[in-house]
C-alpha cells in the first residue's frame, strides 16, 4: 500500500514532517508522497531526518493555481527528488503571496469585527499557514460551529472575507512542474467537475498544457468515482495516481494510506508505472 498525497505541519497538516513519517511506517506504508500546499519544507525536513527506514519517501508539492479563472491544484512529484533550484525559486514567490494575502485576510477578518491576530495565526500555522488555520481559529473562539461553515460564510471563494492571492495559471504550474523533471497530476478531479463531460472537456485542455496523471484514488472518491476517473485516465491516457489527502487532526475522518473509512487500498502498481512513464528507476 502506498500514499502519494499528504500534508505536514509545515502547510495545513497538525502533524510535523517527523510524526507523519513514523505514522507512515507504522501504517505499514512502502511509500509515502509529501504534497504540502507550495513548499517543500516538509518533505526536507522528512528527507534529512531520515527516519524512514523502508518507507521511501517522494518529494511532492500540491500548488494553488488558476485555470478559467477558479482555484485549481495541481500535484507535482519529483520522483528523483531533487526539484530543481530554479523551481524552488519559483515556489518562493508563492509563498511571499501566502504571507501577503494573510495579513489582508486579517485586517479584513478585523475589520468586519472578528478578535484575531496575525501573530496568533502564524503561531497556529507554522512557517506557512493557510485558511484552514484562520478557520481553526474561528471555530475556537465561538464564531462558526464547523471549520466548513467558517469556510461557507467567510473564507470561501463566495465568503463574504474572501481575499483573493496572486495563483500561477495552471498552465504555467503544469510547465514549471515538467521543467524541473517533475510529474504533474490533477488532484480530486471531483472539485474541478462532477459533470463527466465537463471534466473530460478540461483534461483534454489541461492533457495539451502538459498534464500527465490524474488522481484517481482519493478519499474523497465513492467506488464509482474512481471507475469514472480511471476510465477518463485509460480513455485520455493519462497516469494514474492517488493519495488519501490526509490532513491529520484538522480533517479528522482521513487516515494515512486508507482514506476514509479505509476507502483505499492503493497498489504499489501506480507508483511503478509513473516512474517507468518517465524513465526513473526506484530510489534512483
Ligand atoms: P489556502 O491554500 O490557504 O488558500 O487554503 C486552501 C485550503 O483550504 C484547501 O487546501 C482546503 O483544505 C481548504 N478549503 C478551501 N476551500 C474550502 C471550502 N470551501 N471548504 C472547506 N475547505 C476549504
Ligand atoms: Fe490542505
Ligand atoms: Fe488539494
Ligand atoms: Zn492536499
Amino acid at each position: 500500500m502506498i500514499d502519494l498525497h499528504s500534508h505536514t505541519t509545515e502547510s495545513d497538516g497538525t502533524l510535523t514532517p517527523q510524526e507523519l513519517v513514523e505514522a507512515a511506517v507504522k501504517a505499514g506504508l512502502e511509500a509515502l508522497a509529501i504534497t504540502d500546499h507550495d513548499t517543500f519544507a516538509g518533505f526536507d525536513q522528512a528527507a534529512t531526518n531520515g527516519a524512514a527506514g523502508a518507507l521511501e519517501l517522494i518529494c511532492g508539492i500540491e500548488l494553488s493555481t488558476k485555470f478559467r479563472n477558479r482555484s485549481v491544484h495541481l500535484l507535482g512529484y519529483f520522483l528523483d527528488n531533487r526539484p530543481s533550484q530554479e523551481f524552488r525559486d519559483w515556489i518562493q514567490h508563492l509563498q511571499d503571496a501566502r504571507h501577503r494575502r494573510n495579513r489582508e485576510l486579517v485586517a479584513k477578518l478585523q475589520g468586519q469585527g472578528f478578535n484575531l491576530t496575525l501573530d496568533e495565526v502564524y503561531r497556529l500555522g507554522g512557517t506557512l499557514p493557510g485558511r484552514p488555520h484562520f478557520a481553526t481559529i474561528l471555530v475556537s473562539k465561538g464564531y462558526f460551529p464547523s471549520i466548513q461553515q467558517a469556510f461557507d460564510e467567510c473564507l470561501s471563494e463566495t465568503g463574504n472575507c474572501y481575499i483573493s492571492r496572486d495563483e500561477p495559471s495552471f498552465a504555467e504550474a503544469v510547465r514549471r512542474v515538467n521543467e524541473s523533471r517533475g510529474f504533474p497530476s490533477l488532484p480530486h478531479p471531483i472539485r474541478v467537475s462532477r459533470d463527466p463531460r465537463v471534466l473530460e472537456r478540461y483534461l483534454r485542455e489541461m492533457r495539451e498544457l502538459g498534464l500527465r496523471g490524474i488522481e484517481v484514488y482519493h478519499s474523497d472518491h465513492s467506488a464509482a468515482d474512481t471507475e469514472l476517473h480511471r476510465d477518463l485516465a485509460t480513455r485520455l491516457g493519462l497516469a494514474m495516481t492517488g493519495g488519501s489527502d490526509f490532513h491529520g487532526a484538522i480533517k479528522p475522518q482521513i487516515e494515512l494510506g486508507t482514506g476514509r473509512g479505509g476507502n483505499l487500498n492503493i497498489p504499489r502498481s501506480v507508483l511503478d508505472q509513473l516512474r517507468s512513464g518517465i524513465g526513473i528507476s526506484a530510489r534512483d
